[in-house]
């Protein structure tokens, strides 16, 4: 059975005490129910050390928000995956929306990001998600299917498998307008489809696909209820506590 997944992304909020506020209140309030899904948090970088103390004692597992496309070296700035791997960071976001748009980066540069992870045994968290004018204009499906075959193609069956899909929706981030229940069933139903088609049936029913944007523990529940939906990749919901733990409780 696939795995129920619950990842938060903090982006670039939170100050250290605030951070270690909130990392305590999430861990302290996670109950039994809890471990049926994985709980994933994804702090800036500067607090990933702080996040995967707190994770020692706690079902919580740590992801990353970026990964360097780059091994090592003179790339001032850059945090590599064995970076990431040396501090017990067991997953990564990689090709938000917003780091496609305010940071160019491009479909060979995502490959190549998801690529240094799996090669770190880190599980890429792969964000795929069209715009709004290309979903008016209908093109919403060939957008993301697109992103799939540049970011993910290459890779063999055996690593696609450790590899994560957050279907977002990029009008939907941060917007508070969430996709209804169908119309993220439909995309996460032709997401598994695209894979099915390229890596076969077993692999592809195996693989969990997140949905993301503007989710919140008022409509989590009915999103998590369809078939093809195994949890969430929460914003701004995912800075407060109660929230998301609401949201963790809402399979
Ligand atoms: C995100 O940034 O991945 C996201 C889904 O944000 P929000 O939940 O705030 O829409």
């Amino acid at each position: 059975m696939r795995k129920k997944i619950v990842a938060g992304n903090w982006k670039m909020n939170l100050q250290f005490d605030q951070a270690d506020d909130l990392l305590y209140e999430i861990t302290s309030k996670l109950d039994n129910f809890s471990k049926k899904v994985e709980v994933v948090i994804c702090p800036p970088s500067v607090f990933l050390e702080l996040a995967t103390d707190y994770a020692e004692d706690s079902i919580i597992k740590i992801g990353a928000q970026n990964v360097s496309q780059y091994n090592a070296g003179a790339y001032t700035g850059e945090i590599s995956a064995a970076m990431l791997n040396s501090m017990d960071v067991s997953f990564c976001i990689i090709g938000h929306s917003e780091r496609r748009k305010y940071f160019q980066e491009s479909d060979q540069t995502l490959a190549a990001k998801v690529d240094q992870l799996l090669e770190q045994n880190i599980q890429p968290v792969f964000c795929i998600g069209e715009v709004l004018e290309e979903r008016e204009s209908n093109h919403h499906f060939e957008v993301v299917e697109n992103q799939i075959v540049s970011g993910l193609f290459h890779l063999s069956a055996d690593e696609l498998s450790n590899v994560i899909i957050a279907y977002e929706p990029v009008w939907a981030i941060g917007t508070g307008r969430t996709a209804t229940p169908d119309q993220a069933q439909e995309m996460h139903a032709f997401i598994r489809k695209i894979l099915e088609n390229k890596f076969g049936t077993e692999l592809s029913h195996s693989l969990s696909i997140l949905y993301g944007g503007s989710c919140n523990a008022s409509n989590a529940a009915e999103l998590f209820s369809q078939k093809d939906v195994d949890g969430g990749l929460i914003g701004g919901a995912s800075l407060k506590a109660e929230d998301f733990i609401q949201i963790i409780n809402s399979f």
